[in-house]
C-alpha cells in the first residue's frame, strides 16, 4: 500500500533519540527549550511553546487569549474537528465561515460578510482560527485587517504548514495573527511522534501558554502570590493541563527540523510530477496560490464527477484495492453528529460540502519514489476511465 502521507525517520533521529533515553532527562530537560528555540527562530518568532500535540496547543493558545464560557470562535469548515473543539474545551461556541472554491481555505469575503451579520446580531467571534489547508496559507493580511475592525483576535491553525511562506515570510512569525500552531503527527511536515508547537511575539500569551501546559504551576518566585516558603516552593495559578512534549520527542523534532527544506523540496518535485502526469480534464489539481509557498502536507485532486460513469466512492474503493491508500481531507466539520446537534445542518456550507464531494488526496511524502508516482497516476487514470 502507498500511504498518503508517511514520516522520514533516518539514523541521525534514531541516535538523537537514543541518546536521551542515556541521559538523565526523558522529560523537562534540556531538549524541548531547544527545539523550542530552534522552531521558532526558523520561522521568524520570539517565542515558542511546545505541547503534546497541536490539539493542546489550539486549547492553551484560546485559554491564554481569555476565551471562556460563551464565547465564540470560527473557523473553516474544511478542516480537521480540532481547530473548533478548541472552542469547546473552552465552555464556548463555533461557527463555521465557507472556504473559497480555488484556494480551499477560509474565504475573507465570507468571512467579511458574516462579520458585518455578526456585528448586527451581536455575535462577533472573539477569536478566528484561519486553518492554512494543505500548507498553502490563508489570506491572512485581509483576515488580519477585519480582525482590526471586528476586534478578534487570530489563532492560525498551521498544522499543515511549518515551512510555508506567505507574501515570502514563514509562516508561524505571526505577522498577521496572535497565535500559529503546528502539528508534529508522522504525516504532517516534521515530526515528533506526537507533539504541537504554539509561537507568538507577545511575552505575556507565552507566559499564559506556559502556565497552562503545565497543570497552571509557576515556579518563577517573581511571579508567586506570597514569599516563597523555601527551595520546594511552587503556585498553582490556573486550573492547568498536563501537556508538556517529552526530551526524547523534543530531540527527534530537533533533528527532524534539520532536514525540512529537502522534504518540503521532494514534495514540491513530486506536485510538479503529478502536473505533468496528470494530462485529464476530469481531475482538477490544487492550484498554488502566487502569494504562497506551500508546504505541501496533502496533496488534494477533485474528481469532475459530472463527467464520470463511477461514483467517488466507487473510485475510492477502487484505488484502495489497487494498493493506493487515498484518503480524504476533510469530511466538513458541521457534518460530524457532535456539530450537527449543535444545529449545523447540510448545505449550510456549500463550497465546503462540494469540495467534499469531489475531494481525494493522493499519495504526498518525501520518501515516494517516481516508480510510486507513476503507479499512483497510472491507477488514477485507468481508474475514472
Ligand atoms: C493534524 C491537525 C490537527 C491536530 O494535530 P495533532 O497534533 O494531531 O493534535 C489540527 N488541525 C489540523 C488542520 C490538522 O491537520
Amino acid at each position: 500500500m502507498i500511504p498518503y502521507g508517511k514520516q522520514d525517520i533516518n539514523q541521525d533521529d534514531l541516535d538523537s533519540v537514543l541518546e536521551v533515553l542515556k541521559s538523565d532527562f526523558l522529560t523537562q530537560g534540556p531538549q524541548v527549550p531547544i527545539f523550542e528555540n530552534n522552531v521558532s527562530r526558523f520561522v521568524g518568532a520570539k517565542y515558542g511553546v511546545a505541547v503534546n500535540s497541536a490539539t493542546s496547543a489550539l486549547h492553551i493558545a484560546c485559554l491564554s487569549l481569555g476565551f471562556t464560557k460563551g464565547d465564540i470562535l470560527w473557523t473553516s469548515p474544511n478542516t480537521f474537528v480540532a481547530s473548533a473543539n478548541c472552542a469547546m474545551y473552552c465552555g464556548g461556541k463555533v461557527d463555521l465561515v465557507d472556504i473559497d472554491p480555488d484556494t480551499l481555505n477560509m474565504c475573507p469575503k465570507a468571512l467579511e460578510t458574516k462579520l458585518i451579520l455578526a456585528k448586527e446580531r451581536g455575535l462577533l467571534p472573539k477569536i478566528v482560527v484561519p486553518v492554512h489547508f494543505a500548507g498553502q496559507s490563508c489570506d491572512m493580511r485581509k483576515i488580519h485587517e477585519l480582525s482590526v475592525q471586528y476586534d478578534f483576535k487570530i489563532i492560525e491553525d498551521a498544522s499543515h504548514a511549518i515551512g510555508s511562506k506567505y507574501l515570502n515570510q514563514y509562516v508561524g512569525n505571526c505577522a498577521y495573527s496572535d497565535i500559529t500552531v503546528f502539528s508534529f503527527h508522522p504525516v504532517k511536515i516534521i515530526t515528533t511522534a506526537e507533539g504541537g508547537l504554539a509561537t507568538t511575539n507577545q511575552s505575556n500569551l507565552a507566559e499564559r501558554m506556559n502556565l497552562f501546559r503545565t497543570h497552571g504551576i509557576t515556579k518563577d518566585k517573581n511571579l508567586f502570590d506570597i514569599q516563597s516558603e523555601g527551595p520546594w516552593y511552587y503556585e498553582q495559578h490556573e486550573l492547568g493541563y498536563n501537556y508538556r512534549l517529552t526530551d526524547l520527542q523534543a530531540a527527534l523534532g530537533i533533528s527532524q527540523l534539520k532536514r525540512i527544506h529537502r522534504f518540503i523540496k521532494k514534495r514540491h518535485i513530486l506536485r510538479e510530477g503529478y502536473e505533468k502526469l496528470i494530462k485529464s480534464e476530469d481531475i482538477l489539481l490544487p492550484k498554488q496560490d502566487k502569494n504562497c509557498y506551500s508546504a505541501l502536507h496533502l496533496y488534494p485532486i477533485q474528481l469532475r464527477l459530472e463527467a464520470l460513469t463511477l461514483s467517488k466512492k466507487e473510485i475510492f474503493e477502487s484505488l484502495r484495492d489497487q494498493g493506493l491508500g487515498v484518503n480524504l481531507h476533510y469530511i466538513p466539520v458541521h457534518f460530524h453528529p457532535y456539530y450537527k446537534k449543535l444545529g449545523f445542518n447540510r448545505g449550510d456550507f456549500p463550497h465546503a460540502e462540494n469540495y467534499y464531494k469531489r475531494a481525494i488526496s493522493i499519495p504526498m511524502f518525501p520518501s515516494m519514489s517516481n516508480k510510486d508516482q507513476e503507479y499512483v497516476v497510472s491507477t488514477l487514470l485507468k481508474t475514472i476511465k
